[in-house]
């Protein structure tokens, strides 16, 4: 399995993708994670990401396109869940010809969907560094406007579906699983 969780900030996107890839042995690709471990780090991705990150807008498409190349390179074969990547259309159509390339596809995208105040409460209680008020407004106008297209640019292939992000983690778990068969 190769797919996509998309969906806004705070929607839960990191903890299902987690019981995902436990349940399945997947590999849990999430470039947030990897931008924050490079920071902490100090690498040159850290450097490249810091500014933007801590703005809460987005890191640039080539440095992020490159960061996922080389994650495909290490993970030859193995089923993944792309977590807070692709964010933008550019993001999505590198993804689609590095698949391309390797003759892969994704098979499935997930959007996982909840009103503005349930993902706002919960990046509220998470606390994260990026998680300040002025921040997380601006998050999720950055997503409105670069990663929601990409809603209308997956319908079409006929591989999304949504999944109702509301409810216990089991419960949604287990509709995602349902989204996936
Ligand atoms: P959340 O899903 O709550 O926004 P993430 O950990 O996915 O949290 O992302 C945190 C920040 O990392 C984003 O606000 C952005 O600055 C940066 N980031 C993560 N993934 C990407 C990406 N694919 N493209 C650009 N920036 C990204």
């Amino acid at each position: 399995m190769r797919m996509v969780l998309l969906g806004a900030p705070g929607v839960g996107k990191g903890t299902q993708a987690t019981f995902l890839c436990k349940r399945h042995g997947w590999k849990h690709l999430a470039t947030g994670d990897m931008l924050r471990e490079g920071i902490a780090e100090g690498t040159l991705l850290g450097l490249k990401a810091k500014e933007a990150m801590s703005r809460g807008d987005l890191v640039e498409d080539d440095v992020i396109l490159e960061l996922i190349e080389k994650t495909l390179d290490g993970i030859k074969g193995a089923g993944y869940v792309l977590d807070g990547f692709p964010r933008t259309l550019a993001q999505a159509r590198g993804l689609d010809e590095m698949l391309e390339k390797r003759a892969e596809n994704l098979d499935r995208v997930v959007l996982l969907t909840a009103d503005t105040e349930v993902v706002v409460e919960r990046m509220v209680l998470r606390g994260r560094v990026d998680d300040t008020p002025e921040t997380v407004r601006h998050r999720l106008e950055v997503y409105e406007n670069s990663t929601r297209p990409l809603i209308g640019f997956y319908e079409p292939k006929g591989i999304l579906r949504r999944v109702d992000g509301v409810g216990k983690i089991e419960e949604i778990h287990e509709r995602i699983e349902s989204a996936l068969a």
